[in-house]
């Protein structure tokens, strides 16, 4: 798994959010930061300033299923929204609404169970940004796939569809 590749994941599930009129911050740091000290939690969403960075377990990153992953970004993303620092009314309303519109299982706690398989199925489209250029791996078609121009890259950017192919590098080699 490289940066890219998670960042890429991040965009999408902001987009999604945004998508399904989830008022989430738009200051979301667009990258990442992968935190490889032992942890019991596989996210985490840090404000400083007003700036909001969401924190992914190195551990999930490398060896979860990228659903899982969408699923622990997303988490973190919805806590970004007003009055949702905590697993409140407000943020579990947001939960149920992306459960609802992309069949996640967002809970306020996760387990190892549902992670641990590492997802080595091609990439065969990749969602493009035409104004930053950031790219979102998508496996299989899908209604972001199909209709790109119902959705928004985080920077507000228009989105196009590029045919992806060749499986993605493990471990970021090529
Ligand atoms: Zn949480
Ligand atoms: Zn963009």
């Amino acid at each position: 798994m490289t940066q890219e590749y998670i960042d890429g994941l991040l965009a999408l599930a902001i987009a999604q959010a945004r998508a399904v009129n989830i008022p989430i911050s738009r200051d979301i740091c667009p990258q990442v930061r992968l935190n490889r000290r032992a942890r019991t939690r596989f996210g985490c969403c840090v404000r400083q300033g007003g700036t909001y960075t969401i924190e992914l377990s190195d551990r999930l990153a490398r060896q979860g299923e990228e659903r899982a992953i969408l699923q622990v970004l997303c988490h973190e993303v919805l806590h970004t929204c007003y009055g949702c620092s905590n697993h409140g009314a407000r943020w579990r309303g947001y939960a149920q609404r992306m459960n609802d519109a992309y069949g996640y299982q967002i809970r306020r706690t996760d387990n190892y169970s549902q992670l641990g398989i590492q997802d080595d199925r091609p990439v065969r489209y990749w969602v493009v940004c035409r104004q930053c250029a950031r790219r979102i791996p998508r496996m299989k078609r899908s209604p972001l796939v199909d209709h790109p121009e119902r959705y928004r890259c985080p920077c507000g950017g228009t989105l196009r569809v590029e045919e992806g192919g060749a499986p993605y590098p493990e471990n970021g080699k090529v």
